[in-house]
């Protein structure tokens, strides 16, 4: 079978590229190895997405938001950063952004979900489940992928969108840098007696940091990063001696807390592809840029670049010009990466910052909050990051 387009993985960047892309009649394939009954109705995993003003523009416009029920959208009013044992906070307020709320809490399987509805109507994107890619091959004619079942799909252009660890990418060749911090993310949710009044809170607790994201009717999301030996030693408590250490630390701000789901467990890589495009071959999502939940920017990114790829091949397709040539798929990996360097480092160095020890670490950290707070430039650039108003 021949497509215009073959998009490698049905996780949230594949499937939002290929609705971005729905509308141009272009003839789409998506290749997901898991069956269509997990897209349609994907289990919870733990996974609360933070999302920016700018996302939410993308998914309104691609018809994905309002897919999803407003019972299930928490507005993250304020955000607090807190060092160690410190009361003193870096804080941010949604008066500030002059928008009614930092950002959107939505769980990843609603994302999932919704941005699968948003496809499942439009007859020229096909959506090829319960198949695992083994091969993928470009030339300056075609694309070609080979199934495991043995079929082989050709088209004009192959977008790779199958995780940080894409098979698909290291098939054709792309490098990438990796960074395995050594450490692990528990999430999870908890029920909170005592209100959270919609705030954010990020804990840089030393060798762990903890983060408490709101969501609705009295629910937090929990963040832990650890060590990832000791990550085995909190998976196995009991949910009645995790939700008394969480109390603990956070200094019971929130009075009784109980877990409300699973601990979820995620291994901390971070990764970031050479190049972010090949001969009719293209990444988005993780599969470009894998980055460290910490800044809540990895969903976010991936969505904005999967737009912006978007937005070339359209722009190609008015002017008449071959939507796959090179000179598009540079001219992606060019404004993506503008937009994803700073930021991929940004992080890994605020991470580095905050897991270490050192007095001059310690020292750093606590100037920072205060330069935060207090330099109107720096807390205007750190707002505009965090809530993405600016791009939106
Ligand atoms: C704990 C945690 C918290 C996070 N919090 C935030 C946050 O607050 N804000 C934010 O913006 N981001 C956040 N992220 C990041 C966000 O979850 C990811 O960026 C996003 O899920 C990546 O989507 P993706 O579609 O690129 O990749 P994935 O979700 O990994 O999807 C890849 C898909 O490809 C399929 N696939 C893989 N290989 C093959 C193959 N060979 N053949 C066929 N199919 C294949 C897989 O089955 C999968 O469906 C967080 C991540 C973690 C781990």
């Amino acid at each position: 079978m021949k497509y215009d387009i073959l998009v490698i993985g049905a996780g949230p960047a594949g499937l939002c590229f290929a609705r971005d892309m729905a509308k141009t009649g272009l003839c789409i394939g998506v290749i997901e190895k898991q069956p269509e009954s997990v897209l349609a109705d994907p289990p919870y995993d733990g996974r609360e997405i933070a999302l920016t003003h700018l996302s939410r523009k993308i998914m309104q416009e691609l018809g994905i938001w309002d897919l999803i029920p407003d019972e299930h959208i928490s507005g993250i009013k304020a955000a607090k950063v807190l060092n160690g044992r410190s009361p003193y906070a870096l804080s941010f307020d949604h008066h500030e952004a002059n928008e009614d709320a930092l950002g959107f809490m939505i769980s990843n399987h609603r994302i999932r979900k919704a941005a699968y509805e948003s496809l499942k109507n439009f007859k020229n994107v096909h959506l090829l489940t319960k198949s695992e890619v083994l091969k993928v091959e470009t030339d300056n004619e075609k694309g070609q992928i080979i199934l495991e079942d043995g079929k082989c799909l050709e088209s004009r252009l192959v977008i790779a969108a199958d995780s940080r660890f894409s098979a698909s990418r290291r098939m054709m060749g792309v490098p990438v840098s990796m960074l395995d911090f050594g450490r692990t993310c528990i999430v999870c949710t908890m029920h909170v007696e005592s209100p959270h009044h919609y705030t954010a809170y990020e804990c840089f607790h030393f060798d762990r940091t903890l983060a408490v994201l709101p969501l609705n009717n009295s629910q937090a999301s929990i963040v832990i990063t650890l060590g990832s030996e000791e990550s085995a030693k909190v998976i196995g408590m009991s949910k009645h001696a995790f939700s008394a250490d969480i109390e603990r630390r956070t200094d019971n701000r929130f009075g009784k807390m109980n877990l409300t789901s699973k601990l979820f467990p995620y291994p901390l890589v971070a990764t970031f592809a050479k190049r972010f495009c090949a001969e009719r071959f293209a990444l988005v999502g993780d599969a470009a840029v894998g980055m460290h939940p910490v800044t809540a920017h990895g969903f976010n990114l991936g969505l904005r670049g999967a737009h912006t790829l978007a937005s070339e091949i359209r722009s190609a397709l008015s002017a008449g010009c071959d939507f796959s040539s090179q000179k598009t798929l540079e001219s992606y990996n060019r404004k993506h990466r503008r937009v994803s360097t700073p930021l991929y480092h940004g992080t890994n160095g605020i991470v580095r910052l905050y897991t270490r020890n050192s007095p001059v670490a310690k020292l750093a950290r606590r100037a920072l909050l205060r330069l935060g707070n207090n330099i109107k430039p720096a807390k205007r650039l750190i707002l505009n990051q965090l809530t993405e108003t600016k791009a939106a």
